[in-house]
């Protein structure tokens, strides 16, 4: 039994709040939207539950809005769309659809069908058996070859550094307990990973395979630069091992240092000055500048986000909302 469930609602919750939302960030998916409804409603409608589904409409620049706006009037009764004013990004949009959505468990769905709405109902029966956080693991990845070698060498990397142990870090189907989604909209920061934070506050994570088709149409708004910065955003948010790391090597190379000047002193004394070993002397020199850039630029990344926070600017803006009132 879910703790969550079993207890009574807490008092800020509405009689006619629904048992489960699934929020879905929405951006320039004109192509795929008609097959997304065609194919989500009726998995929702089976499941014999109250339901909401939250769509968020990142700024797009097609007739995604437009489509959205139509799907309301066709199902006002489970249907809320969100309104983004410009570009904030996926994860700054599912935000937004948690801090908006009502029900008693989350879940997050990609616009592209990428993953089957169908395994919303795997996700949920998990969570029947007491997990507040129910993750998911592509079964087989319709992706480009690079694109799962870079996910895979990047997640070894991560579990190491951030101790968030997470499978399968690029699939956003996953399943979020009321208490989970409270705990995150209270988190103010700008750039994060949802799932990330979210295996942190979980009391019982698990994990369920689901399936994983090509995008349906449309194209990933993810270019290898992006998948790059989300990775940084990642490690940066959640641990500062990579500065310690830093900090330690500095200390290594600097004690090698010394006794290269200690051992050239004594050379000098012994043998007499040297005059060769310049490209030796090189090669150590260039690899020490590297060095140092890449810390100055972790460190940059470092107050990037500090200066991100600060400024405490609002993460999203949004135009409208389109609901039932109640
Ligand atoms: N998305 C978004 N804002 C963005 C980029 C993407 O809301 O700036 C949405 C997009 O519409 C989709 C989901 O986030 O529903 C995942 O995007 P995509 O399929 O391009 O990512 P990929 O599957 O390639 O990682
Ligand atoms: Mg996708």
């Amino acid at each position: 039994m879910n703790p969550t469930l079993a207890s009574a609602p807490p008092a800020d919750r509405h009689p006619d709040d629904p048992v489960l939302s699934v929020v879905i960030p929405v951006y320039n998916e004109e192509d795929g939207l008609a097959q997304l409804f065609a194919r989500l409603y009726p998995a929702l409608d089976q499941l014999g539950v109250r339901y909401e589904v939250v769509f968020v409409n990142d700024g797009s620049r097609d007739r995604s809005p437009g489509i959205l706006a139509e799907q309301f009037d066709r199902r006002p009764d489970v249907t809320r769309v969100i309104l983004f004013n410009g570009n904030f990004g996926q994860h700054r949009a599912i935000l937004a659809g948690f801090a908006h959505c009502r029900g008693e468990r989350i879940v997050t769905l990609d616009a592209d069908l990428q993953n089957p709405p169908e395994d919303i109902a795997t996700l949920l029966a998990k969570m029947d058996e007491g997990h507040d956080y129910v993750g998911s693991i592509r079964r087989q990845r319709h992706d480009v070859a690079w694109r799962k070698w870079a996910s895979k060498a990047m997640n070894r990397l991560r579990a190491k550094l951030t101790r968030i142990d997470i499978t399968d870090q690029g699939c956003m189907l996953r399943a979020y307990s009321r208490n989970i989604v409270s705990l995150i909209n209270q988190c103010g920061e700008m750039n994060t990973f949802i799932p990330a934070l979210a295996y942190q506050f979980s009391r019982n994570p698990a994990e369920v395979v689901v399936g994983h088709e090509e995008r349906f149409a449309g194209e990933s708004k993810y270019s290898l630069y992006s998948l790059i910065r989300l990775n940084f955003d990642l490690v940066t948010s959640f641990s500062v091992v990579p500065l310690q790391w830093f900090s330690l090597m500095g200390m290594a190379i600097s004690a090698g240092a010394g006794l290269l000047v200690l051992l050239l002193i004594g050379r000098r004394i012994v043998i007499g000055p040297e005059e060769g070993g310049l490209f030796t002397l090189f090669a150590i020199a260039f690899f020490l500048i590297g060095l140092a850039l890449f810390g100055i630029g972790l460190i940059g990344e470092y107050v990037g986000r500090i200066y991100s926070e600060v400024r405490q600017r609002p993460r999203y803006v949004i135009s409208a909302i389109l609901e039932q009132k109640r």
